[in-house]
């Protein structure tokens, strides 16, 4: 197809739509024939280029009114710049300018150095009247700087879980500034192991160590990473080792204390069950001293010390309910009581006497030497004032000694009740015996010289020699020495002692199981 057909093909088509063949309609025609043809006419496609030049509100406005040929566009752009009000366009200007600085001055406090100074610049280049190229060259610098702004920071604190980009000011308040202080993974680990640290320091029962506690602790918050240096691993320990021992010496303090409260309150109860009157008023005094004890405790001592505080006022109330009740009971028992007591003071008096007056001997059940001194005080007036004779043997068993040794004490024991035996046999019923101390017994013989004394003397040492003295089923063998002596052949009855004791010296003297006589 060539240009001639084209041109005849665009006739018939205005003839067939039964157009005029005015120019605006036949270079409609031709352009569509020509289109058809396949040819591409530089013309035909004047108006695409013109209307896409124009803004999209224009545009649709050309699709509205059919605009097809450039005349129509001509007369459209013709009618609305007629229509279009000059002072509207330099008023919108003008708003829009305003606007930009409001915007720019926005950006000047956003606290980005740069992005401050190029709003700085461009508000002053659109206070005064700028060229175009000097606009355009700053519409450039701003499209420069947001090419080249460096967000990447926010997003490695959105790594950290810690920031909103979306909303800096409440992240950063939210922030865990230690966080910051490294990027690092390890930094994080390290952080949480500080924190752990320092928490484990604190709280101390010791308070003097807290200032020491608090200076490390800040530290390590403001820079993990120096939990790496030995020189603060150093200062952990000491720190610890400082508190352990500070604890320590604060534990023993308090327990003195609390040994001190307790010291005080078992004077305090002595002194009341001694005063059992007034046990009430005391154990209210202990209360007292408990409440100001509290008062005084230093407030570290507090947490362990009111324990026991509580626990010693606890004792202290009940004490004071039970005392009461007992009081009471006391108070109405006491007479009783009273008459109890003095029941049993005149008992142990009257036993003390009858201890005092008794003449039996324990061991042997005859007389003892109180018995035969006052039986020879007797004897001693008679003879004094009727001249009645009397004599008195001495015994004095023969190596007793040894029997204790050989069979033990109560052996010893069982021979001495034996002999006081022989000897009440061998007496008559007005005689008298007894045991003057240890192995050593005495007969006081009435009416008797010596030689009667001798006799019975004699009587009972042979009776003694045979007698079969059994111990456990062994025999014991025994013999006595005796003394013997009468009231008449010497001056006085200390003198008649004198020489019965002398004479049994002399039979002991002179071999045992014998009677001497004077
Ligand atoms: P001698 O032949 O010289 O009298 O020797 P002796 O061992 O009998 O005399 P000595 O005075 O040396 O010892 C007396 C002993 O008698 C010593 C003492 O233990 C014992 N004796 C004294 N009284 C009692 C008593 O009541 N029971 C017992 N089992 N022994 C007693
Ligand atoms: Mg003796
Ligand atoms: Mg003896």
């Amino acid at each position: 197809m060539n240009i001639q057909m084209i041109i005849k093909n665009a006739v018939k088509r205005l003839e067939l739509e039964g157009k005029l063949l005015t120019p605006d309609f036949y270079t409609e025609a031709f352009c569509k024939e020509s289109a058809k043809a396949g040819f591409n006419v530089e013309d035909c496609s004047k108006l695409d280029k013109f209307t896409l030049m124009l803004n999209k509100e224009f545009q649709n406005e050309l699709k509205k009114y059919h605009i097809k040929t450039i005349s129509e566009l001509a007369h459209f752009l013709i009618s609305k710049l007629n229509r279009t009000n000059p002072s509207h366009c330099s008023n919108l200007l003008e708003s829009q300018t305003v606007f930009t600085k409001r915007v720019l001055q926005v950006i000047e406090v956003l606290h980005n150095k740069e992005a401050t100074e190029l709003a700085k610049k461009s508000i002053d280049l659109l206070s005064r009247e700028a060229s175009v190229a000097e606009i355009d060259q700053y519409r450039q610098l701003w499209i420069n700087f947001i090419t080249t702004y460096d967000d990447t920071f926010l997003n490695k604190l959105k790594a950290l879980g810690e920031i909103d980009g979306s909303d800096l000011k409440r992240s950063v308040q939210n922030l865990n500034l230690v966080r910051m202080c490294n990027e690092s993974l390890s930094t994080l680990e390290l952080s949480t192991i500080a924190s752990l640290l320092v928490s484990s320091l604190v709280p101390s029962i010791a308070s003097s160590v807290n200032e020491k506690i608090a200076d490390i602790s800040h530290k390590i918050k403001s820079n993990p990473a120096i939990l790496e240096s030995s020189t603060i691993e150093d200062e952990i320990k000491s720190a610890i080792l400082l508190r352990i021992a500070l604890d320590k010496q604060s534990v023993k303090e308090m327990i003195e204390s609390i040994d001190g409260v307790l010291d005080k309150l078992s004077i305090r109860l002595i002194e009341m069950i001694e005063s059992s009157d007034n046990s009430t008023v005391e154990i209210q005094k202990i209360k007292k001293e408990l409440e100001s004890y509290n008062e005084q405790s230093d407030e570290n001592s507090n947490a362990i010390f009111g324990v026991a505080h509580k626990k010693l006022y606890t004792i202290a109330v009940a004490l004071e309910e039970n005392t009461q009740a007992l009081t009471k009971d006391l108070k109405k028992h006491s007479s009783e009581v009273k008459i109890l007591s003095k029941k049993i003071e005149s008992l142990e008096e009257e036993l003390e006497r009858a201890k005092e007056q008794s003449k039996e001997d324990f061991l042997t059940k005859i007389y003892n030497k109180r018995a035969l001194d006052e039986f020879m005080n007797v004897k001693e007036a008679e003879f004094e004032r009727y001249e009645r004779n009397f004599s008195i043997v001495f015994f004095d068993l023969d190596y007793f000694k040894s029997i204790n040794d050989t069979y033990g004490h109560d052996a010893g024991d069982a021979v001495l009740f034996a002999f006081a035996k022989i000897l009440k046999n061998e007496a008559r019923s007005v005689d008298i015996v007894g045991r003057f101390g240890g192995e050593e017994f005495m007969a006081i013989l009435g009416e008797t010289d010596t030689n009667g004394g001798v006799a019975f003397a004699q009587k009972v040492r042979q009776k003694l020699k045979k007698a079969r003295l059994m111990y456990k089923e062994e025999r014991i063998e025994l013999t006595v020495s005796c003394g013997v002596s009468d009231r008449k052949s010497n001056f006085s009855l200390q003198g008649l002692i004198k020489s019965a004791d002398e004479v049994l010296y002399k039979a002991k003297k002179e071999g045992r199981d014998m009677v001497e006589y004077k």
